[in-house]
């Protein structure tokens, strides 16, 4: 008990509550519960009608000192205090950091990092030790000389000594796909471990862990979580439990595992780092690498980001000297990379009577590959692609003007249009480069494949991969592993494909059109067509057999291609890339918010945007602020819910902070349902 208050003074807590509500609450608290509380407990308190569990912020406080005058009855009890959990420190302070950074109520903040369903027992039946098995699937073998002096590098930044106020210490793992960076995470998490501290690995996807899991857990002889949204609460509760006692000291996650609550964390691996997935879409819109570099902060933790196509902001980062940049050049088992081959689609050249373009020389490749006893794998564009319009004979795609991004085709207008900041132009009839007539939508018809791949080649066995088709975990294990075990010779899919599956005897990977890719109207498209691409061609060649990638584009000269064929230099396309960002303020340059308009009426939340786009100018005037908008959100309508968007970009991050903070007001003075994404994804 604190012992500068006397039990005669009534205590008095405030407490987070789960809801959408930006202030805190006071409860008073009973004299028998006054050292149960501290900064991070969770109690359950009486609610308007109902009960709650809420989060206690800071330690108990004399009534006196409380900004508000309460009479003693006005206030009640707090009921009890939840044994066994508590928020680590180090969360508490994160979710603190996020909720004024993402202007978040900090209860909803904190009923993310601790969800309900952690309070309550589970009883779970099965023993819940788990056995680390002593296989012999992990091999025992010799970091090579470029993964020792990675490991070497990282390990002396790892052991040395910093404050809270100097740079957290991260470093970028640059290496190609196969180079072994898994390898360095667990020579730097075994070193973590021996000193007495707590390792975190964040992976874009959980359902495609296991054998990551399988890797660290037997390797480190050490108990490994696994750590999502979905897994049995039963299960997450009782790993709660085991990671607030110290006892779960390694943990494998999906992007909510930032705020799991492991205790003394000394490392943290954030793999394939570049990865959109880490950007929660949800209410809360939190970057989960971001957030997890600040919490190494707050523990002095090591942080490795990890990735063959390294986003740009980290790359900006290493620039700017506040990372350590850490590369691994070569494969270390698969030999070299897949030779790449890229074929401009051309109308003579097109295999007839069937809806995907398809080259007849691709179609001649995957038959040969077939009829060799090896596996195809086919990448297909993502479901549900913006309709942009693209020229077939020489790939143009019409942009807009104030923003180079891709401009949407809307059908029923007539017109292309740009979703950020509202440009339009009547749909032309033909191309404004070459004057061809041939316009196509980009990526219509690439999803027959399926169907139309059998009737050409019939050896072909087909499966299929992507979120419409694989709805559980268990569905998803069973087609990579049919595949696997050879029950077909062609995988299809969309972006499931892209990650870190090794599958020895795929010899060719082929891109339908990877134009649909680069062209998607948001300006991180051709840093994410790099890395799909780079990551779905490092599929092929994982095994003896030399690897090779076909890509079809209507635009062989995009320069993408040749930092992809290896002719120019990777840091040439970032340079290029840098310049456009650079000159309209994009990020790594500047920093972006996107303010969304919802609800039901058309017509009412578009005449909000309007009204919310003149306040935001008058705001913004002396700050340097750029707004775009108002307009319709990529997709307007979505659950019934019309959407219209405010972009603001900035190179002035309080200018930025200042303007949402006002516009934030604005909102809901008017009652208006609003959104506010701070460095927002896929605008
Ligand atoms: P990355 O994560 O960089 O794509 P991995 O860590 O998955 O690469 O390594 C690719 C393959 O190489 C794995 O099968 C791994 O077991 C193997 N490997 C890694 N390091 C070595 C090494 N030093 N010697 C032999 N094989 C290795
Ligand atoms: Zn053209
Ligand atoms: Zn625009």
């Amino acid at each position: 008990m604190n012992s500068n208050i006397t039990s005669q003074e009534q205590l008095v807590l405030s407490v987070a509550i789960p809801r959408a509500v930006n202030h805190l609450f006071d409860y008073k608290v009973p004299d028998q519960l006054v050292s149960k509380i501290q900064a991070g407990s969770i109690v359950r308190v009486p609610f308007g009608k109902t009960q709650t569990h809420a989060f206690v912020i800071e330690k108990p406080k004399s009534i006196k000192n409380l900004e508000k005058e309460y009479s003693q009855i006005a206030l009640k009890e707090i009921l009890e205090v939840i044994p066994e959990m508590i928020i680590p420190q180090d969360v508490l302070k994160l979710c603190q950091w996020a909720e004024e950074y993402y202007f978040m109520p900090l209860g909803e903040i904190l009923n993310t990092a601790f969800p309900a369903l952690l309070l309550k027992e589970k009883k779970i039946k099965k023993a819940n030790k788990q056995i680390i098995e002593n296989d012999n699937t992990s091999k025992i073998f010799e970091l090579t000389s470029e993964q020792k002096l990675a490991v070497d590098i990282i390990e002396k930044l790892r052991v040395s000594q910093t404050t809270e106020q100097s740079q957290p210490k991260v470093s970028l793992l640059h290496g190609v796909t196969g180079s072994g960076k898994t390898e360095v995470y667990i020579e730097l998490a075994r070193n973590t471990l021996k000193d007495g501290k707590n390792v975190l690995v964040l992976v874009p996807e959980i359902a495609l862990t296991s054998q990551l899991h399988n890797r660290f857990q037997s390797q480190l002889k050490e108990p490994v979580g696994l750590w999502h949204s979905a897994m049995p609460d039963g299960k997450k509760y009782f790993q709660t439990k085991e990671l607030i006692a110290g006892k779960l000291r390694v943990l494998i996650g999906a992007r909510s595992a930032v705020f799991a609550p492991i205790k003394n964390l000394g490392l943290i691996v954030i793999d394939e780092e570049h990865d959109s997935s880490y950007k929660q879409e949800d209410r809360f819109k939190y970057h989960a690498r971001d957030l997890a570099i600040v919490r190494a902060k707050f523990t002095k933790a090591t942080v490795i980001l990890g990735s063959a196509t390294p986003s740009l902001e980290s790359q900006q980062r290493v620039k700017e000297k506040k990372y350590t940049h850490v590369f691994l050049k070569h494969r270390v088992a698969g030999g070299t990379l897949p030779k790449i081959e890229i074929i401009q689609l051309k109308p003579e050249n097109r295999v007839q009577d069937i809806q995907a373009p398809l080259d007849n020389k691709t179609l001649q490749t995957i038959r040969e590959t077939i009829l060799k006893k090896e596996q195809v794998i086919i990448y297909l564009n993502r479901r549900g692609f913006a309709a942009c319009l693209i020229c077939q004979d020489c790939g143009e795609v019409p942009q807009c003007k104030n923003c180079s991004l891709s401009l949407t085709y809307h059908k029923k207008q007539n017109k292309l249009r740009c979703h950020v900041c509202g440009y339009f132009v009547v749909t032309p009839l033909f191309c404004a480069k070459c004057q061809s007539i041939n316009l196509d939508l980009l990526g219509a018809g690439t999803e027959s494949l399926e169907t139309e791949l059998p009737t050409l080649i019939p050896e072909a066995k087909i499966l299929r991969l992507d979120r419409d088709q694989v709805t559980s975990h268990s569905r998803l294990e069973k087609i990579l592993n049919q595949f696997r075990n050879g029950e077909a010779n062609v995988l299809l899919g969309t972006q499931m494909l892209v990650k870190g599956h090794d599958f020895p005897n795929v010899t060719l990977v082929t891109v339908i059109l990877a134009d649909a890719l680069f062209r998607f109207p948001d300006f991180r498209a051709e840093e994410r067509a790099r890395q799909i691409l780079t990551q779905i061609s490092g599929r092929a060649g994982r095994g003896e057999l030399p690897g090779k990638v076909i890509i079809q584009t209507y635009q062989e000269n995009h320069p993408l291609f040749e930092v992809l064929k290896g002719n120019a230099k990777e840091t040439d396309f970032l340079e290029r890339e840098n310049l456009v960002r650079k000159e309209l303020s994009y990020p790594p340059f500047g920093r972006m918010a996107k303010l969304r308009l919802t609800g039901k009426n058309q017509d009412a939340v578009k005449r909000q945007s309007e009204e919310l786009a003149l306040f935001v100018q008058n705001t913004s005037k002396n700050k340097q602020v750029i707004s775009l908008g108002p307009s319709q959100a990529y997709l307007e309508k979505m659950k019934g819910q019309y959407r219209w968007d405010l972009i603001l970009k900035t190179s002035y991050i309080q200018d930025l902070r200042f303007v949402v903070e006002r516009s934030i007001e604005f909102c809901k003075t008017n009652r208006w349902h609003f959104s506010v994404d701070i460095d927002p994804y896929g605008l």
